[in-house]
């Protein structure tokens, strides 16, 4: 009999992004459904990245279901013969109550609906997907993997906002996230970095969300995430850490609504905001643009700030990783992380960075730096299969 296969499902309020995997995790397919509830539009590439064109137009896609129902009938056509072992999803809050991926029955999902107000922007759509492909296929074995559970682990101290005790009473502490792609990158460390992987490394997940985590024998210890993944560096459209003050002078002197205030944080600052160009990085580096080269600029000051206080929750820094879009493939960016840290005895190899590494820094470099590509669906997929065994 041939094979099975895996779905990768990572739903947000209007698409739903999927890979198609083999057990092994090597992706057979990836796309996208986007424009639920509204326009819907369908993007299927093959496991080597080439695009397959779809004469596919489905007038209406008001919800969930019928985005995956389409789904279900591609992987059919596509894969015959082939079955569906499980879906595994990526689930953006599991509180402090899920340390690893679970089966996503209907009593987990009540339990999961508890965050939904610690993640209004992504907890309900990612639940909403796993109920509807409970209604397609009830059958079928759903896996829920969370972005919060790798940073479980983590001091309570270093989760403390300084709040009043009640509102840390109620679950209002730093939760951290990217958690699955860090974990795809503990994984990768030791044949990367060999014995160095289980030293104090600080993992930079540059993309269109943005964070680091600093790992101590490869366990979260700390984390630029907070509450919410609007804290920590300059992103693509996002903030980053800003002084809450600016948030009660939108509302109080600007008249903001909150709903106004969300979309100014999530979806027009960052590297967007601050260029005023737009949010893709290789657009900043090849501008002239002065606001462009001040938006970069942000962007590497934050990442500096952020590895110093890191640093000191570590104790020392023996290495740093890249990761994400931009983690792996802005080299110039790279360089002027690494080269910040100069003072603590970091050495660049410029070649081996334009390369693209592996390893960035000389043989002599006090503090090694790696590029380590992620995978966030492979570490889905081998987590939702680990399950079911
Ligand atoms: P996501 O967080 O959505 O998974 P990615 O990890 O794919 O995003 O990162 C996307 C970002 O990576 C892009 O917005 C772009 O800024 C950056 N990026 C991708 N390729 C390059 C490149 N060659 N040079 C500089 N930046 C790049």
């Amino acid at each position: 009999m041939a094979e099975g296969i895996v779905l990768v499902l990572n739903a947000g309020s209007s698409s739903v992004k999927f890979r198609i995997a083999e057990e092994s995790g090597t992706a057979l397919y990836e796309g996208a459904i986007s424009g639920i509830g509204s326009k819907p539009a369908f993007k299927l590439k093959d496991g080597a990245g080439k695009t397959i064109p779809l004469d596919l137009a489905p007038e209406r896609m008001d919800e969930h279901q019928d985005a995956l129902d389409l789904l279900l009938g591609i992987a059919a056509e596509f894969l015959p013969g082939r079955q569906i072992l499980a879906a595994g999803h990526r689930v953006v809050h599991g509180g402090l109550d899920f340390a690893a991926p679970v089966i996503a029955d209907a009593a987990v999902l009540d339990r999961l609906d508890a965050f939904v107000p610690l993640a209004p922007l992504h907890q309900p759509h990612n639940l909403a997907a796993i109920r509807a492909l409970a209604r397609l296929r009830p059958d079928l074995p759903q896996v829920a993997c969370f972005d919060t559970a790798f940073h479980i682990g983590q001091d309570r101290i270093a989760r403390l906002f300084g709040l009043p005790r009640a509102l840390i009473d109620e679950g209002v502490f730093r939760y951290g996230f990217h958690g699955l792609s860090y974990q795809a990158i503990a994984a990768r460390m030791p044949a990367v970095m060999g014995p160095g992987a289980d030293g104090k490394v600080i993992v930079a997940h540059l993309g269109n969300g943005c964070s680091m985590c600093a790992m101590d024998g490869r366990r979260s210890v700390a984390t630029t995430m907070g509450f919410t993944a609007l804290d920590g560096l300059v992103m693509g459209t996002r903030s980053g850490a800003i002084d809450p003050g600016v948030v009660l002078y939108l509302l109080e002197q600007k008249g903001y609504t909150p709903a106004r205030i969300a979309d100014l944080l999530y979806r027009e600052s960052g590297l967007l905001g601050v260029s005023g160009l737009s949010n893709d990085m290789r657009d900043l580096l090849a501008s002239d643009a002065p606001a462009a080269a001040e938006a970069v600029a942000l962007f590497v000051h934050r990442i500096l700030r952020e590895i110093g206080s890191l640093m000191m929750v570590l104790g020392g820094l023996d290495a740093l990783v890249f990761t994400a879009g931009i983690g792996e493939n802005a080299a110039p960016v790279r360089a002027r992380v690494i080269e910040g840290l100069g003072f603590l005895g970091a050495r660049l190899d410029g070649a081996a960075n334009a390369a693209g590494g592996p390893r960035l820094t000389a043989p002599d470099s006090r503090i090694a730096a790696f590029v380590i590509p992620t995978d966030e669906e492979a570490v889905i997929v081998s987590e939702t299969l680990r399950l079911l065994s």
